[in-house]
């Protein structure tokens, strides 16, 4: 055999490195969560960073070096300063099931290309059909909340068209309503369905960025009269920007009068459904024809894996009825577990892996205790913001998401200052902060992921903005 594969897959070179690299992850996972590296993100310009990496090659360095390297210059999500985006702080369990995952690396396509994580991923679409009170639910694990509503929507054109689209093509111009506050996937699924612009109607919020169901009707009347046939609405639980969950039981209403899919985009709020507190939040949701919830995200789980949830388990067969004679016998036969029947993927990843690991680990009562927290931190912080003179709310948190911005009450251009506020808070890399616009103006966005940060770390924050704002002016 070749010098090269031979030692590239030599088992004890494997176990060396792996030893090496556990410890090196458990070091980082200590200081992060002690907080003591200071940088949560160290901040290079992108192509200062690309000529660090470009030339980093050509240096000898081991393995290990390099894995180190990797990991001081990566955002350091588990550390309780981060508060950024809307990624899970991944549970160590996790990791070890990835990495299982990876080196097994069965593919999924089919039954027999990956059996046990086909028959797990089965397991979590049941778990998942029975929490939301939906036993006939069924449906999959797919790459992501993108790709899980593009293939949600696409269902729903088959299921609420008279003609089968996937045979004959589209026919008439087809569109969706969505809250102004969707996901941009949202829009990005629909233009990729060929709807375009016209296609998607947004539906207004209200002063809670929340959609205004009131509007439905006559949107979906001027809809009608400009030709245009709607197939769907969606709705947010919760939305990206200000974490609003919209009204489901009216939204469900409206969508069974008119005949029409419900979908619910649940990839970041949908593991609410955990929390005894929060979990009336979702209230309806059974009524969804699909959902679509991250395991990525407010479930701990490491990137990427988003289940799509159908309420008519023949709706999740529909998409994608496809022949390919060499994966599986009869395309019109229901076969829930050759997977790739019902996925835009063909290969996928072992993501049912990492999810059931963690259940299998410590049960379902840890996402209760995780959601449950981090819920309660962002309506302490709102608190705290609504006491301080040089801060104002956006909204009030229903989720782990808050939108506030500095306004020291004598400046004129509040957008101006608090992007520069943000910019700098970016550069300085003690804390990682988001900002967001809502009608136009800009808002520091948190988003309280981490399951490490307490109400002395917001305080911090709080005045780490202000000697920001005090150094700019
Ligand atoms: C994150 C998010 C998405 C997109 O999911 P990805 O997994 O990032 O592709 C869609 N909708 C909402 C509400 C989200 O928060």
């Amino acid at each position: 055999m070749n010098n090269l594969l031979q030692k590239a897959y030599d088992p004890d070179l494997f176990r060396k490195e792996g030893h090496e690299l556990v410890e090196q992850l458990a070091t980082y996972l200590e200081n992060s969560i002690n907080g003591t590296t200071k940088k949560v993100i160290d901040w290079k310009q992108p192509d200062d960073l690309y000529d660090q990496w470009k030339d980093y090659l050509q240096k000898d360095v081991s393995s290990q070096q390099f894995f180190s390297d990797l990991i001081d210059q990566s955002i350091q999500l588990h550390n309780p300063r981060y508060m950024g985006h809307q990624v899970a702080v991944p549970l160590p369990v996790t990791a070890l099931a990835s990495m299982v995952g990876a080196l097994l690396n069965n593919g999924m396509a089919i039954y027999e290309m990956g059996p046990v994580a086909s028959v797990l991923e089965k397991w979590i679409v049941s778990h998942f059909a029975e929490l939301i009170g939906n036993k006939d639910g069924d449906g999959f694990l797919t790459s992501g909340g993108t790709l899980a509503t593009l293939t949600a929507l696409l269902s729903a054109r088959q299921a609420i068209l008279k003609n089968d689209v996937w045979e004959n093509g589209m026919e008439g111009r087809l569109a969706i309503m969505v809250s102004e506050q969707a996901h941009y996937s949202v829009d990005k699924a629909a233009r990729i369905m060929g709807l375009g612009a016209r296609g998607i109607i947004k539906i207004p919020v209200d002063a809670a960025y929340k959609m205004q169901t009131d509007q439905l009707e006559p949107l979906f009347q001027k809809a009608e009269n400009d030709g245009l046939k709607v197939i769907a609405v969606v709705a947010n639980g919760c939305s990206t920007s200000t974490g609003t969950y919209d009204d489901l039981n009216a939204i469900s209403k409206f969508c069974d009068s008119k005949n029409i899919w419900f979908h619910l985009d649940a990839a970041h709020g949908g593991g609410a459904i955990y929390s005894p507190k929060y979990k009336n939040l979702l209230n309806d949701i059974e009524k969804a024809d699909s959902v679509i919830i991250d395991l990525h995200k407010m479930l701990m789980g490491p990137a990427l894996s988003t289940l799509v949830l159908f309420k008519n388990s023949d709706d999740s067969y529909k998409t994608f009825s496809q022949k390919a004679q060499y994966l599986w016998e009869n395309e019109q036969d229901k076969e829930w577990y050759n997977y790739a029947k019902r996925t835009l993927e063909c290969t996928k990843l072992m993501m049912s892996v990492r999810f059931y690991a963690i259940i299998q680990a410590y049960g379902t009562e840890i996402f209760n205790e995780y959601v449950t927290r981090q819920y309660d931190l962002a309506r302490e912080f709102a608190g705290m913001i609504e006491d301080h003179r040089d801060f104002e709310l956006a909204a009030q948190p229903m989720s782990n998401i808050v939108c506030f911005r500095f306004d020291p009450k004598n400046e004129l251009d509040l957008n101006k200052l608090n992007n520069r506020i943000r910019k700098k808070s970016l550069e300085k890399g003690e804390f990682y902060i988001v900002q967001t616009e809502l009608n136009g103006d800009t808002f520091l966005r948190v988003t309280l992921m981490n399951p490490f940060t307490e109400t002395t770390h917001l305080q911090l924050l709080l005045k780490e903005l202000i000697d920001i704002a005090d150094s700019i002016e």
